[in-house]
Protein backbone atom coordinates (compact mmCIF):
# COMPACT_ATOMS: atom_id res chain seq x y z
CA UNK A 1 0.00 0.00 0.00
CA UNK A 2 1.62 3.23 -1.08
CA UNK A 3 0.36 6.80 0.24
CA UNK A 4 -0.05 9.92 -1.66
CA UNK A 5 1.59 12.40 0.11
CA UNK A 6 -0.50 15.38 -1.37
CA UNK A 7 0.86 18.55 -1.45
CA UNK A 8 -2.32 20.70 -2.10
CA UNK A 9 -3.59 20.64 1.91
CA UNK A 10 -0.40 20.93 3.16
CA UNK A 11 0.21 23.90 1.49
CA UNK A 12 -3.40 25.28 1.95
CA UNK A 13 -2.50 25.19 5.77
CA UNK A 14 1.03 27.58 4.71
CA UNK A 15 -0.87 29.87 2.96
CA UNK A 16 -3.65 30.23 5.51
CA UNK A 17 -0.64 31.33 8.03
CA UNK A 18 0.90 33.47 5.50
CA UNK A 19 -2.39 35.06 5.06
CA UNK A 20 -3.16 35.84 8.95
CA UNK A 21 0.61 37.17 8.70
CA UNK A 22 0.13 39.16 6.13
CA UNK A 23 -2.68 40.91 7.46
CA UNK A 24 -1.10 41.80 10.46
CA UNK A 25 1.72 43.11 8.31
CA UNK A 26 -0.16 45.47 6.57
CA UNK A 27 -2.51 46.70 8.97
CA UNK A 28 0.63 47.65 11.01
CA UNK A 29 2.03 49.63 7.81
CA UNK A 30 4.26 47.02 6.26
CA UNK A 31 2.41 45.70 3.65
CA UNK A 32 4.67 43.01 2.29
CA UNK A 33 5.59 42.73 -1.28
CA UNK A 34 7.59 39.86 -3.36
CA UNK A 35 9.36 40.84 -6.98
CA UNK A 36 10.03 38.45 -9.63
CA UNK A 37 12.33 39.25 -12.32
CA UNK A 38 11.76 37.47 -15.52
CA UNK A 39 14.49 37.74 -18.09
CA UNK A 40 12.97 34.82 -20.97
CA UNK A 41 9.53 34.18 -22.85
CA UNK A 42 9.91 30.20 -21.87
CA UNK A 43 6.22 29.16 -21.72
CA UNK A 44 6.71 27.09 -18.53
CA UNK A 45 8.30 29.70 -16.52
CA UNK A 46 5.49 32.09 -17.54
CA UNK A 47 3.16 29.68 -16.15
CA UNK A 48 4.94 29.32 -12.78
CA UNK A 49 5.10 32.94 -12.52
CA UNK A 50 1.88 33.24 -12.66
CA UNK A 51 0.90 30.31 -10.25
CA UNK A 52 3.22 32.29 -7.78
CA UNK A 53 1.37 36.05 -8.56
CA UNK A 54 -1.57 34.34 -7.98
CA UNK A 55 -1.02 32.88 -4.73
CA UNK A 56 0.64 35.60 -3.32
CA UNK A 57 -2.44 37.59 -4.02
CA UNK A 58 -5.01 35.40 -2.54
CA UNK A 59 -2.69 35.62 0.86
CA UNK A 60 -2.27 39.39 0.71
CA UNK A 61 1.30 39.67 -0.64
CA UNK A 62 1.47 42.16 -3.25
CA UNK A 63 3.59 40.97 -6.50
CA UNK A 64 5.85 42.77 -8.63
CA UNK A 65 6.95 40.68 -11.72
CA UNK A 66 9.77 42.42 -13.51
CA UNK A 67 9.51 41.57 -17.15
CA UNK A 68 13.46 42.54 -18.28
CA UNK A 69 13.13 40.61 -21.86
CA UNK A 70 14.95 37.23 -23.46
CA UNK A 71 17.75 39.84 -24.52
CA UNK A 72 18.34 41.65 -21.24
CA UNK A 73 22.29 41.55 -20.42
CA UNK A 74 23.83 40.09 -17.58
CA UNK A 75 24.71 43.85 -16.53
CA UNK A 76 21.07 45.03 -16.82
CA UNK A 77 19.57 41.88 -14.74
CA UNK A 78 22.15 42.98 -11.97
CA UNK A 79 21.39 46.18 -11.70
CA UNK A 80 17.65 45.31 -11.23
CA UNK A 81 18.34 43.54 -8.70
CA UNK A 82 20.87 45.25 -7.02
CA UNK A 83 17.64 47.94 -7.02
CA UNK A 84 14.85 45.81 -5.83
CA UNK A 85 17.52 44.84 -2.57
CA UNK A 86 17.90 48.36 -1.97
CA UNK A 87 13.98 49.43 -1.91
CA UNK A 88 12.71 49.29 1.76
CA UNK A 89 9.13 48.22 -0.29
CA UNK A 90 10.33 44.87 -0.98
CA UNK A 91 10.93 41.88 1.24
CA UNK A 92 11.27 39.04 -1.39
CA UNK A 93 13.21 38.93 -4.97
CA UNK A 94 13.41 35.67 -6.88
CA UNK A 95 15.40 35.30 -10.39
CA UNK A 96 13.63 33.63 -12.61
CA UNK A 97 15.26 30.63 -15.07
CA UNK A 98 15.89 30.58 -17.34
CA UNK A 99 18.02 32.91 -18.44
CA UNK A 100 19.84 34.70 -21.22
CA UNK A 101 22.60 33.09 -23.03
CA UNK A 102 25.50 34.17 -20.98
CA UNK A 103 24.00 34.66 -17.86
CA UNK A 104 24.92 32.74 -14.79
CA UNK A 105 22.15 32.65 -12.29
CA UNK A 106 24.40 31.60 -9.10
CA UNK A 107 26.87 34.93 -10.46
CA UNK A 108 23.52 37.05 -11.12
CA UNK A 109 21.90 35.72 -7.56
CA UNK A 110 24.67 37.21 -5.57
CA UNK A 111 23.45 40.51 -5.87
CA UNK A 112 20.56 39.88 -4.46
CA UNK A 113 20.35 40.90 -0.47
CA UNK A 114 20.35 37.43 1.76
CA UNK A 115 17.74 39.26 3.86
CA UNK A 116 15.16 39.05 0.82
CA UNK A 117 16.66 35.92 -0.78
CA UNK A 118 13.80 33.95 -0.24
CA UNK A 119 13.99 31.46 -2.97
CA UNK A 120 18.07 30.74 -1.58
CA UNK A 121 19.36 31.51 -4.64
CA UNK A 122 22.15 34.05 -3.47
CA UNK A 123 25.47 31.39 -2.92
CA UNK A 124 25.63 33.07 0.31
CA UNK A 125 22.55 31.80 1.39
CA UNK A 126 23.79 28.11 0.24
CA UNK A 127 27.46 28.36 2.53
CA UNK A 128 24.73 29.47 5.47
CA UNK A 129 22.88 26.62 5.18
CA UNK A 130 25.47 24.63 4.47
CA UNK A 131 27.27 25.87 7.41
CA UNK A 132 24.01 25.56 9.42
CA UNK A 133 23.73 29.10 10.06
CA UNK A 134 20.19 31.15 9.35
CA UNK A 135 19.72 31.21 5.73
CA UNK A 136 16.64 31.48 3.97
CA UNK A 137 16.31 27.74 1.66
CA UNK A 138 15.84 27.06 -1.34
CA UNK A 139 11.99 26.67 -1.03
CA UNK A 140 11.70 23.47 -3.50
CA UNK A 141 14.50 21.80 -0.92
CA UNK A 142 12.69 22.42 1.78
CA UNK A 143 9.55 21.92 1.11
CA UNK A 144 10.75 17.51 0.13
CA UNK A 145 11.59 18.56 4.19
CA UNK A 146 7.63 20.09 4.58
CA UNK A 147 6.40 16.57 3.20
CA UNK A 148 8.36 13.92 5.17
CA UNK A 149 7.17 15.94 8.07
CA UNK A 150 4.21 15.61 7.21
CA UNK A 151 3.60 12.33 6.31
CA UNK A 152 5.50 12.06 10.06
CA UNK A 153 8.48 10.11 8.48
CA UNK A 154 11.56 9.13 10.27
CA UNK A 155 14.64 11.28 9.30
CA UNK A 156 17.46 10.46 12.26
CA UNK A 157 19.77 7.79 11.04
CA UNK A 158 17.23 7.02 7.59
CA UNK A 159 19.21 6.77 4.93
CA UNK A 160 18.31 9.56 2.45
CA UNK A 161 19.33 9.43 -1.48
CA UNK A 162 18.78 12.63 -3.49
CA UNK A 163 19.08 12.19 -7.11
CA UNK A 164 20.30 15.19 -8.38
CA UNK A 165 23.09 17.68 -7.53
CA UNK A 166 21.46 21.50 -8.51
CA UNK A 167 22.41 24.33 -6.59
CA UNK A 168 18.64 25.12 -6.44
CA UNK A 169 17.13 21.41 -5.13
CA UNK A 170 19.60 18.56 -4.96
CA UNK A 171 22.68 19.91 -2.48
CA UNK A 172 20.00 22.01 -0.32
CA UNK A 173 17.90 18.86 0.38
CA UNK A 174 20.83 16.74 0.91
CA UNK A 175 22.15 20.22 3.24
CA UNK A 176 18.86 20.45 5.31
CA UNK A 177 18.18 15.81 5.42
CA UNK A 178 21.91 16.29 7.13
CA UNK A 179 20.94 18.69 9.68
CA UNK A 180 17.96 16.28 10.48
CA UNK A 181 20.77 13.62 10.91
CA UNK A 182 20.00 11.35 7.79
CA UNK A 183 22.66 9.77 6.51
CA UNK A 184 22.71 11.45 2.93
CA UNK A 185 23.69 10.15 -0.17
CA UNK A 186 23.90 12.27 -3.69
CA UNK A 187 23.21 10.69 -7.09
CA UNK A 188 24.14 12.46 -10.19
CA UNK A 189 24.29 11.53 -13.60
CA UNK A 190 27.62 9.56 -13.40
CA UNK A 191 26.35 7.43 -10.13
CA UNK A 192 27.46 4.04 -11.43
CA UNK A 193 24.48 1.65 -10.94
CA UNK A 194 21.93 4.34 -9.99
CA UNK A 195 19.22 1.44 -9.19
CA UNK A 196 21.17 -0.60 -7.00
CA UNK A 197 21.77 2.78 -4.36
CA UNK A 198 18.66 4.14 -4.36
CA UNK A 199 16.61 0.95 -3.79
CA UNK A 200 18.81 0.90 -0.20
CA UNK A 201 17.08 4.62 0.68
CA UNK A 202 14.61 4.85 3.18
CA UNK A 203 13.84 8.18 1.82
CA UNK A 204 14.60 8.71 -1.84
CA UNK A 205 14.44 12.43 -3.52
CA UNK A 206 14.59 12.40 -7.11
CA UNK A 207 15.63 15.74 -8.61
CA UNK A 208 16.59 14.87 -12.10
CA UNK A 209 14.93 16.11 -14.63
CA UNK A 210 13.87 12.96 -16.32
CA UNK A 211 10.34 12.01 -16.97
CA UNK A 212 9.78 8.85 -15.05
CA UNK A 213 13.36 7.87 -14.89
CA UNK A 214 12.90 6.24 -10.86
CA UNK A 215 11.10 3.12 -11.57
CA UNK A 216 9.85 -0.14 -9.35
CA UNK A 217 13.74 -1.26 -9.91
CA UNK A 218 14.86 1.93 -8.12
CA UNK A 219 12.63 1.82 -5.34
CA UNK A 220 13.13 -0.46 -1.74
CA UNK A 221 10.17 -1.34 -0.26
CA UNK A 222 8.75 0.96 2.41
CA UNK A 223 10.81 3.39 0.90
CA UNK A 224 9.17 7.21 1.03
CA UNK A 225 9.73 8.86 -2.28
CA UNK A 226 9.98 12.17 -2.78
CA UNK A 227 9.41 13.59 -7.07
CA UNK A 228 10.56 16.93 -7.41
CA UNK A 229 10.78 16.89 -11.15
CA UNK A 230 8.08 18.39 -12.93
CA UNK A 231 8.59 17.46 -16.77
CA UNK A 232 6.13 18.59 -19.03
CA UNK A 233 4.89 16.49 -21.63
CA UNK A 234 3.24 16.77 -25.40
CA UNK A 235 -0.16 17.31 -24.54
CA UNK A 236 0.30 20.14 -21.89
CA UNK A 237 0.55 17.86 -19.09
CA UNK A 238 3.32 17.35 -16.24
CA UNK A 239 5.10 14.16 -14.96
CA UNK A 240 7.19 13.70 -12.26
CA UNK A 241 10.72 12.33 -12.08
CA UNK A 242 9.03 9.27 -10.60
CA UNK A 243 6.97 6.65 -12.59
CA UNK A 244 4.39 6.47 -10.33
CA UNK A 245 2.47 3.67 -12.25
CA UNK A 246 5.57 1.18 -11.57
CA UNK A 247 6.59 2.27 -8.02
CA UNK A 248 3.08 1.98 -6.40
CA UNK A 249 2.83 -0.54 -4.25
CA UNK A 250 5.75 -0.63 -3.81
CA UNK A 251 7.03 2.45 -2.32
CA UNK A 252 5.18 2.94 1.30
CA UNK A 253 4.49 6.49 0.01
CA UNK A 254 4.90 9.04 -3.03
CA UNK A 255 4.46 12.47 -3.80
CA UNK A 256 1.93 13.03 -7.16
CA UNK A 257 2.80 15.34 -9.59
CA UNK A 258 1.32 17.61 -10.17
CA UNK A 259 -0.06 18.60 -5.99
CA UNK A 260 3.12 17.48 -4.23
CA UNK A 261 6.09 19.13 -4.09
CA UNK A 262 5.32 22.39 -6.56
CA UNK A 263 2.12 23.82 -4.31
CA UNK A 264 4.57 23.98 -1.28
CA UNK A 265 7.38 25.34 -2.81
CA UNK A 266 5.16 28.43 -3.62
CA UNK A 267 4.16 28.92 -0.08
CA UNK A 268 7.29 28.72 1.23
CA UNK A 269 8.45 31.46 -0.63
CA UNK A 270 5.17 33.35 0.60
CA UNK A 271 5.89 32.63 3.98
CA UNK A 272 9.76 33.44 3.77
CA UNK A 273 8.66 36.88 1.89
CA UNK A 274 6.39 37.67 5.43
CA UNK A 275 9.44 36.27 7.27
CA UNK A 276 11.40 38.97 5.72
CA UNK A 277 8.60 41.28 5.70
CA UNK A 278 8.66 41.18 9.90
CA UNK A 279 12.19 41.84 9.89
P1 LIG B 1 19.17 20.24 -13.09
O1 LIG B 1 19.84 21.50 -12.67
O2 LIG B 1 19.06 19.93 -14.54
O3 LIG B 1 19.90 19.03 -12.34
C1 LIG B 1 19.56 17.72 -12.64
C2 LIG B 1 20.43 16.78 -11.84
O4 LIG B 1 20.07 15.46 -12.18
C3 LIG B 1 21.93 16.93 -12.13
O5 LIG B 1 22.66 16.90 -10.92
C4 LIG B 1 22.24 15.73 -13.00
O6 LIG B 1 23.54 15.20 -12.81
C5 LIG B 1 21.24 14.71 -12.50
N1 LIG B 1 20.94 13.71 -13.52
C6 LIG B 1 20.59 13.93 -14.81
N2 LIG B 1 20.39 12.75 -15.44
C7 LIG B 1 20.62 11.77 -14.53
C8 LIG B 1 20.56 10.36 -14.56
N3 LIG B 1 20.24 9.71 -15.69
N4 LIG B 1 20.85 9.69 -13.44
C9 LIG B 1 21.18 10.33 -12.29
N5 LIG B 1 21.24 11.68 -12.20
C10 LIG B 1 20.97 12.40 -13.30
O7 LIG B 1 17.67 20.19 -12.54
P2 LIG B 1 17.00 20.89 -11.24
O8 LIG B 1 16.90 22.36 -11.45
O9 LIG B 1 17.65 20.37 -10.00
O10 LIG B 1 15.54 20.29 -11.35
C11 LIG B 1 15.29 18.90 -11.25
C12 LIG B 1 13.82 18.65 -11.52
O11 LIG B 1 13.06 19.32 -10.51
C13 LIG B 1 13.31 19.21 -12.85
O12 LIG B 1 12.29 18.35 -13.34
C14 LIG B 1 12.68 20.54 -12.46
O13 LIG B 1 11.67 20.94 -13.35
C15 LIG B 1 12.11 20.18 -11.12
N6 LIG B 1 11.88 21.33 -10.23
C16 LIG B 1 10.68 21.37 -9.58
C17 LIG B 1 10.42 22.39 -8.70
C18 LIG B 1 9.12 22.39 -7.96
O14 LIG B 1 8.78 23.36 -7.31
N7 LIG B 1 8.36 21.29 -8.00
C19 LIG B 1 11.35 23.41 -8.50
C20 LIG B 1 12.60 23.33 -9.14
C21 LIG B 1 12.85 22.28 -10.00
P3 LIG B 1 24.90 16.02 -13.23
O15 LIG B 1 25.07 17.04 -12.14
O16 LIG B 1 25.94 14.97 -13.22
O17 LIG B 1 24.63 16.64 -14.56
Amino acid sequence: MTATLSGTELAAGIRAEVAAAAADLTAAGTPPRLAVVVATADESSAWYVRSIARAAQKTGIACSVVDLGETATPQRIRAELTALSADPAVHGIILQTPLPAGAVFEDLAASIDPAKDVDGANPLSLGRLAAGLPAFAPATAEAVLELLDSHGTPLSGAHAVVVGRSTVVGKPAAHLLLQRDATVTVCHSRTKDLAAVTRTADVLVAAVGRPELITAEHVGEDSVVIDVGTNPTPDGGLVGDVDAGSVTGRAAGLTPVPGGVGPVTTALLLQHTVTSARG
